[in-house]
């Protein structure tokens, strides 16, 4: 479980990004949805350990999430918004180069799960091919590959199929419904669809704070 509680954050140029954020976060799949602007890649750099807050507090099963950041990222798969690939490495050196520095030194081991992840995201037959060459929806697909390395407890996906054509929000999303139900995994999105066709929980963030918090069958039905 996710706790986060009355989160806030100004920036140096005055913008206060969110603004009293509370939210408690339960197993299985929680939309984020919010406007350009609202505060949502703020939230998710907070619980993924690459900024601080002002004030409050994030725990995630017991770890404080804000001081112990060695320990959250160990079980965090983070799919950032605006995710950068290297261009003249292919995905399946890429895959045994992030396992190796997670600490899966056994070749055999290493060689199955990278095997068995390319196979998830559908991009075997890719393997070898430059990330560079990828298209917008195969390194989404590939980021997946990457963030789940590890058997991480805590994904977070931020923004993911904003840049995607329909076939490949799609494809995306498919994927996204196959992750275990057992863990976190936070959507950050605008978009409606996502949220509802694959988030049992949900909360709207505007201008930095949450405005509504429900279950996105029940919210959604305004939209
Ligand atoms: P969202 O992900 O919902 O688009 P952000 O968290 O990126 O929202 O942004 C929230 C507000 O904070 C926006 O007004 C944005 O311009 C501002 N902002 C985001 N990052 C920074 C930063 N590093 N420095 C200053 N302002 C920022
Ligand atoms: P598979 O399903 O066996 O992985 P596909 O050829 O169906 O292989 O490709 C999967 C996805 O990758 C599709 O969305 C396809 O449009 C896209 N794709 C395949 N090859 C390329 C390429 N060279 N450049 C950009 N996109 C590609």
């Amino acid at each position: 479980m996710l706790q986060i509680s009355n989160l806030s954050k100004t920036y140096p140029n005055g913008v206060q990004a969110l603004k009293d954020v509370s939210l408690t976060i339960s197993n299985g799949m929680f939309g984020l949805l919010g406007p350009n602007g609202a505060g949502k890649s703020s939230l998710m750099r907070t619980i993924a350990t690459l900024q601080d807050a002002d004030t409050g507090t994030i725990t995630f099963n017991g770890i404080n999430v804000l001081t112990q950041k060695q320990e959250l990222r160990k079980t965090l798969g983070y799919l950032p918004q605006e995710f950068g690939v290297y261009p003249r490495v292919s995905a399946e050196e890429m895959l045994h180069y992030i396992a190796r520095l997670k600490g899966i030194t056994n070749d055999k081991e290493r060689k199955e799960l990278v095997k068995a992840l390319l196979e998830q995201v559908n991009l075997y037959n890719h393997r070898n091919k430059f990330l560079g060459g990828y298209s917008g929806g195969m390194k989404q697909r590939f980021g997946i590959a990457q963030a789940l390395i590890g058997d991480p407890k805590l994904i977070i996906v931020d923004e993911p199929t904003a840049g995607l054509d329909p076939a490949e929000r799609l494809r995306f999303n498919n994927l996204l419904s196959e992750i275990g139900e057992n863990i976190v995994v936070i959507l950050s999105t605008h978009i409606v669809e996502d949220v509802s066709e694959l988030c049992n929980d949900m909360a709207i963030i505007a201008g930095g704070k949450v405005v509504q918090r429900g279950v996105p069958q029940e919210m959604l039905n305004a939209f």
